[in-house]
């Protein structure tokens, strides 16, 4: 066995550890002999006895071999299958701790990589209830032990699949949807995709559920290019919704999805509004393949988030967590501090949710996403709220910008710009126009506040400085952290 300098413990040695703080993916941190050790479902507080999983040069991995001492900010996971399933990181930590810790990696990430000293940081957003908040799921599609198809989430770091009745965090009508479709598989005797094999037809299970409108999407990720007896499915979910309707009509509580504008999401019916197959024949990782097959119903659904009403294509990103979604982008408004004559760029911009939001209150909005269906979404969702003053480009940010700006021979202006990339963040390309473009604000929305502090490195040495951030919390339970940052140009 391999030892390192600097660590006296070699691969499954045993030893006691104090967990002092919290990693990126919502693993317990603690530090002995100089080195930092990972472990998942550890919080702050504990002391455990760990057993090392494995070393590296100057950190390592261990896992709980016993809780020695609890922490006093350790709750009892709601979840019975928390700590194996992959899907949450954070049940077994009080949620009022999991936003403290949001808020800490932050204001740590802002001051250590962005170089921002002393980062006013307004309070986060978290969110009412921390459960059942998801609009979107996908369920992996496989085998159980015992060799029948089982649909569930994949395990921590790895692809087997745990079943669960019940998802804590999802839209609790998906066990109704996930109980109709194991039922499908079963009854026509369809067979679930097998990675090793590259073989089998059904991978994942895509569920989307506007909480507003109550319209479902069901769409079936597989490997091949039709559905078996695809009428059996359709006529099975549509009853299992009906029969979810009857069951749970004006119910409060853990089965209820809390308000939604006003209305309890329990008393909007449920209804199959989509159901569409998704071709994925690659062997790949990827979830998704680029075609879409519709089967039944509209290929997409339709919802709201405040006001506006937005179309959803399967291969679309829309937000999942849609009560918290209206306050970020609530917040990404006001940050934008619009008084109707601005003319705004919205990059990466989805189906559009930020721009329309912003269009409500700004002369022109200009937005700019790389998926194309994503960007046909948009446009539709210009013309279902009668916006006018908005237009949309297909293709990266960190192209179509600059190629605009050159066209423009210097001249383009823009009073604000908003940017919502993915966890990379934005292009330095991408950057460096914004900042020649000299707009007074930049309204920064991001979902890694890693990529986040170095971008707001970036634009602070090139004219602008950092005025205010929040956090709003998308993901109760899990580790990651959204946050609105408003930058403004340098007088
Ligand atoms: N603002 C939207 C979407 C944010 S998610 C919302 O709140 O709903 C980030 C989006 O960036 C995704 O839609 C993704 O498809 C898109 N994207 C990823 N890389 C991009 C790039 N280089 N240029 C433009 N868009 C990109």
């Amino acid at each position: 066995m391999k030892e390192f300098a600097g660590c006296a413990l070699k691969k499954n040695d045993l030893f006691e550890l104090h967990i002092d703080a919290l990693g990126n993916e919502g693993e317990g941190i603690g530090r002995f002999d100089g080195f930092t050790f990972f472990v998942k479902d550890a919080v702050p507080g504990d002391v455990i006895r760990a057993r090392v999983l494995k070393l590296k040069k100057n950190y390592g991995y261990a896992r709980v071999e016993q809780l020695l001492t609890l922490s006093p900010d350790r709750v009892t996971p709601r979840c019975p299958v928390a700590g194996p399933c992959g899907g949450c990181q954070l049940q077994h930590l009080s949620y009022e701790k999991q936003l403290e810790y949001k808020q800490n990696k932050l204001r740590d990430c802002l001051e250590r990589i962005g170089g921002v000293a002393g980062a006013r940081l307004e309070p986060i957003i978290g969110m009412d209830e921390p459960y059942f908040y998801r609009n979107k799921a996908q369920f992996p599609v496989g085998r159980g032990r015992d060799g029948k198809p089982a649909i569930g989430f994949y395990a921590g770091h790895t692809h087997s699949i745990i079943e669960t009745e019940r998802c804590y965090i999802q839209a609790p009508v998906n066990e109704a949807l996930v109980a109709a479709v194991r039922e499908y598989l079963t009854e026509c005797g369809v067979q679930p995709y097998d990675e090793s094999t590259h073989s089998g037809l059904i991978r994942h299970v895509l569920t989307r559920v506007g909480f507003a409108t109550g319209e479902i999407m069901v769409c079936m990720v597989i490997n091949g290019t039709s559905l078996p007896r695809a009428e059996v499915l359709q006529e099975k979910l549509e009853r299992a919704v009906e029969r979810w309707n009857g069951e749970h009509a004006g119910t409060t509580g853990e089965n209820a999805i809390a308000e939604v504008d006003g209305k309890m999401a329990s008393a909007v019916q449920y209804r199959l509004a989509s159901l569409c197959l998704n071709i994925n024949t690659e062997k790949t990782n990827r979830i998704l393949g680029s075609r879409v097959v519709p089967l039944y119903g509209e290929p997409y659904i339709t919802d709201y988030i405040g006001p506006i009403q937005y179309r959803i294509s399967p291969l679309s990103f829309y937000q999942v967590n849609p009560r918290q979604t209206r306050r970020l982008y609530e917040l990404a408004l006001a940050y934008a501090d619009l008084k109707g004559s601005e003319t705004v760029w919205d990059l990466y911009c989805g189906i559009g949710t930020i721009s329309l939001f912003l269009a409500q209150r700004a002369k022109m909005v200009y937005g700019v996403e790389i998926v194309p269906q994503a960007i046909e979404d948009a446009r539709k969702n210009a013309e279902l709220n009668g916006i006018t003053n908005a237009e949309f480009f297909v293709g990266a940010a960190e192209e179509v910008l600059p190629l605009q700006y050159e066209k423009s021979g210097g001249a383009m202006r823009a009073d604000v710009v908003v940017v919502d990339p993915p966890r990379k963040g934005c292009d330095e390309a991408l950057l460096r126009t914004i900042a020649a473009m000299q707009p007074e604000r930049v309204v920064y929305v991001s979902c890694d506040p890693a990529t986040l502090a170095r971008d707001v490195k970036f634009l602070g040495q090139n004219g602008y400085e950092f005025v205010k951030g929040r956090g709003v919390d998308q993901f109760g339970m899990g580790g990651h952290v959204e946050t609105v940052v408003l930058m403004s140009k340098v007088k």
